[in-house]
């Protein structure tokens, strides 16, 4: 694959930045609720309480959509993320109202788009847990067996009863969600909210979150809010306050990349009709889907830990990108001379159980962070229940799932930079080992 003529953009391969940035707040101002982040998280919980009558501020530090809301791969999954086996054995209990939040979640923003009209080539394709080797399959049917016994909807099949290139032996198609153009839907969401009656000062910092009295004053540059409740949404930059319960997740820097386009005629013979995203089930997943401009964008692999606050701007590692691109060539042999056209990252939360998290600090702070990388859907959909739980006093079932009781967390396991690298070698081990098993079957020489 071409790796010599690579766009490395700041923020996303999918939309530019908007050309309508509002301006920074300057002045010391009162409201009801005041949310700190502009991602789908903060987004959608001001909208849906602008849409419940109260009064609403939404302060982001850049541009709403500015995080890892318009740089993610843009598959809407339906069902949790992180290690489903692993998850399985330690919160059993918890699977079912995992699974039911995750696909109340994905459905939540099918409705958002209907909604608001956003036009974002939504695709309701499923996403598919694709095997790259034997022993990814066995593990794939482990994990249909605790979905399917957590009440979740999925199905299993070879490459072709699933519709997936056949470089893939089969796999498990989670049969809600799909796949977008995820800039699209947020800078949608973003206009949606500009039309509401919440205020929205972009280019306003959050440099502190203090208590006043019953109040909760959030200090920026230029001026404050005093709100009667306050949400945290700010995802993987939640820990640059005193505020913030310690632990709460770790910062984790992922990448995807771009081909260019590619003929259509390439694209049929690879057999992928149902057009449904992929993710490998290797410890670091592979992702790949198609995209409506006839390229595929695909990523991950690695996670990088962010260590030091403010997280860095950061722009993809080119030794990254070519690894990326090695891989590819393996799952598509018959693409393997198509070219990588751009890549982006950005930061997403990881807790130390691998759950979505969302909770209270005292009775006026709410925070929600941590969809372990699944947060397109769900973001949105918990944002919404704690706007729905501010206004009405009541969690929804969904919150109840993910809601901690107290703002206590473990350090999180094997998340230091040498804990990530051992992760990553283990898969490359078992790719080489794969690897090796293929050519032997083809009656190649393995490669050592
Ligand atoms: C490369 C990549 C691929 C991914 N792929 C997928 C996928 O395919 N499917 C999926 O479900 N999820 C995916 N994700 C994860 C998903 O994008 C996130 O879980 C989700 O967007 C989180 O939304 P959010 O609103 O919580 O955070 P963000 O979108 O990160 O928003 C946080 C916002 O807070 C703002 N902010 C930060 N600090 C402050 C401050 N002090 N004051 C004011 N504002 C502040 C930031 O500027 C930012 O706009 C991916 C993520 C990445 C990076």
């Amino acid at each position: 694959m071409k790796t010599d003529n690579v766009e490395y953009t700041g923020f996303s391969g999918w939309v530019d930045p908007p050309a309508d940035a509002l301006p920074a707040l300057t002045e010391e101002i009162t409201c009801q609720v005041a949310v700190v982040g502009g991602g789908l998280g903060g987004m959608s919980t001001a909208l849906r309480l602008a849409e419940r009558g109260q009064d609403v501020v939404l302060l982001e530090a850049e541009f709403c959509g500015h995080g890892s809301s318009s740089r993610n791969a843009g598959q809407l999954a339906g069902a949790p993320g992180g290690d489903l086996q692993l998850l399985d054995l330690l919160f059993r209990k918890k699977m079912p109202g995992m699974v039911r939040l995750a696909e109340h979640a994905a459905h939540f923003v099918e409705d958002l788009i209907r909604k608001y009209d956003i036009d974002c080539d939504y695709e309701p394709t499923g996403n598919v847990f694709a095997a790259v080797s034997r022993g990814q399959m066995g593990r794939v049917r482990r994990v249909a067996k605790i979905l399917r016994r957590a009440g979740g909807h999925v199905e299993l099949g070879t490459s072709e009863e699933l519709g997936i290139p056949r470089g893939f032996l089969g796999g498990m198609r989670e049969v809600i969600g799909g796949m977008m153009n995820p800039g699209k839907f947020t800078l949608g969401v973003r206009r949606a909210l500009l039309s509401s009656s919440a205020q929205v000062f972009e280019r306003t910092k959050v440099t502190d979150v203090t208590r006043d009295g019953g109040q909760v004053v959030l200090t920026t540059p230029r001026g404050k809010v005093r709100a009667n409740r306050v949400v945290l949404a700010t995802n993987a930059f939640a820990g640059e306050w005193d505020i913030t319960p310690r632990r709460l997740s770790v910062p984790i820097w992922v990448i995807e990349v771009e081909t260019e386009p590619i003929d259509p005629a390439r694209l049929a013979a690879m057999g992928w009709t149902s057009r449904s995203g992929l993710v490998t089930q290797h410890a670091i997943m592979e992702n790949y889907r198609l995209t409506s401009r006839g390229t595929i964008v695909f990523g991950v692999r690695r996670l990088e830990r962010g260590t030091t606050y403010p997280l860095p701007r950061k722009k993809p590692d080119p030794a990254l990108v070519e690894e990326l691109a090695g891989a590819f060539a393996t799952r598509f042999p018959a693409l393997a001379d198509v070219a990588v056209e751009r890549a982006w990252g950005g930061w997403i939360a990881i807790t130390s159980s691998w759950l979505p998290l969302a909770g209270q600090i005292d009775d006026n702070v709410f925070y929600s962070v941590a969809c372990n990388g699944h947060g397109l859907a769900q973001a949105p959909y918990v944002g919404s229940l704690i706007a729905d739980l501010i206004v009405d006093g009541e969690r929804h079932e969904d919150l109840e799932a993910l809601w901690a009781k107290k703002p206590k967390f473990p350090r999180p396991m094997m998340m230091g930079p040498l804990g990530l690298r051992t992760i990553w070698a283990v898969d490359r081990f078992n790719d080489l080992v794969n690897g090796s098993r293929r050519n032997a079957r083809r009656g190649a020489v393995p490669v050592a």
